[in-house]
């Protein structure tokens, strides 16, 4: 799950407040309490437009995924069915992440986590691509689906399984080559979901964990960028900025998505106190962007319900997330700006 407030758009006049629950009354209480919101305030940030500066240097080719191979893998996630921590299905997805790295340098960071239902025993798993350049970008996507629906048919075709598949597309992109720039890895993190209600504590489990870890042998002070993708697949894509995200990077992630023509998709709306497993990266002082299209089918009719489903998704959708990111991580490797501290960012505690 993800857990947001509010947004606000240029083209959304009528402002809207949600607050996502994992049962239909709650979010259908929620829903009846938009009209007495308060109105959100402009963004502050500043413009998609404004540029941020790149230094000449060795960008690199310009790389694609290829999407019949992401369809693909998301597909085979997906078939794999309910894949929610500790649960069988997530050890056949973990069995599965391992076959398609197989060839590639991969850890796991196994943790018990202590939950509302009790201990869980979670993992994450890294798989890691060395580049030239000293640093690393990691790009994450969470690996569980949502518990609380376990019972069901909820196999999270969008949540979870699209941004999995996708960083597997994007591995096949770096695998065999030394990378001109930065180091990229890929961390598939478990524990994303709430065990029950979501809660600073009950939620995020598995990228606490590993920021927390990074933080500690010191790997996050040479962390570039933290590019988290999130319910990217949905057929009807349209990204949103994120107050939480670092303004720098989402700007180059603009200017990335610019550069392939795909700008049309990316922050119309602006998405404020949106709860994801970019926070705990951003909290140990890491620039982040969350790449997520929350809103997912009308009156956010398929998001964590058992309409979560490949049919509402396309390959298309993979496509643009999946090259938006590559070209990021281009621009990343040729910009100066990827060495500046992070701005200043309002978290929530
Ligand atoms: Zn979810």
């Amino acid at each position: 799950m993800i857990s947001f407030l509010r947004r606000s758009g240029l083209f959304f006049p009528l402002f809207l407040a949600m607050v996502l629950g994992c049962d239909a009354s709650k979010k259908a209480t929620a829903v009846g309490s938009e009209v007495s919101a308060p109105y959100a305030t402009p963004s502050t940030q500043s413009s998609p437009a404004a540029q941020t500066a790149v230094s000449a240097g060795p960008a690199g080719p310009v790389l694609h995924i290829d999407s019949t191979r992401a369809w693909q893998y998301v597909k085979d996630i997906v078939a794999i069915g309910p894949r929610w921590s500790g649960s069988k299905g997530q050890q056949r997805l973990g069995e599965y992440l391992h076959a398609k790295l197989k060839s590639d340098q991969v850890e796991e960071d196994a943790f018990v986590a202590d939950t509302p239902e009790g201990k869980f025993t979670m993992r994450n798993i890294i798989a890691k691509f060395p580049g030239k350049k000293d640093g690393i970008i990691v790009l994450g996507s969470h690996i569980d689906t949502n518990y609380p629906l376990r019972n069901t048919s909820f196999v999270g075709a969008n949540d979870g399984a699209s941004s999995t598949g996708l960083l597997l597309a994007i591995a096949d992109q770096l695998r065999g080559k030394k990378l001109e720039g930065y180091s990229v890895w890929l961390a598939f993190l478990d524990g994303e979901e709430a065990i029950r209600d979501w809660t600073d504590e009950d939620s995020l489990y598995g990228s606490r964990h590993l920021a927390q870890k990074w933080q500690q042998d010191g790997t996050t002070k040479k962390i570039k960028a933290f590019l988290l993708a999130d319910m990217i697949g949905y057929a009807d894509l349209d990204i949103q900025r994120d107050t939480h995200s670092t303004p720098w990077l989402e700007d180059m992630v603009f200017r990335a998505a610019t550069h392939l023509g795909y700008q049309s998709y990316f922050f119309s709306q602006t998405l404020h106190d949106l709860k994801d497993d970019h926070l705990p990266f951003a909290r140990a002082g890491v620039p982040v962007a969350d790449i997520i299209d929350i809103y997912y089918g009308y009156n956010n009719a398929y998001h964590h319900t058992t309409e979560d489903t490949l049919d509402k998704l396309s390959p298309k959708s993979l496509q643009i997330t999946g090259d938006v990111i590559l070209e990021t991580i281009r621009l990343l490797n040729a910009s100066a700006e990827s060495s500046s501290p992070p701005a200043p960012q309002r978290l929530p505690s």
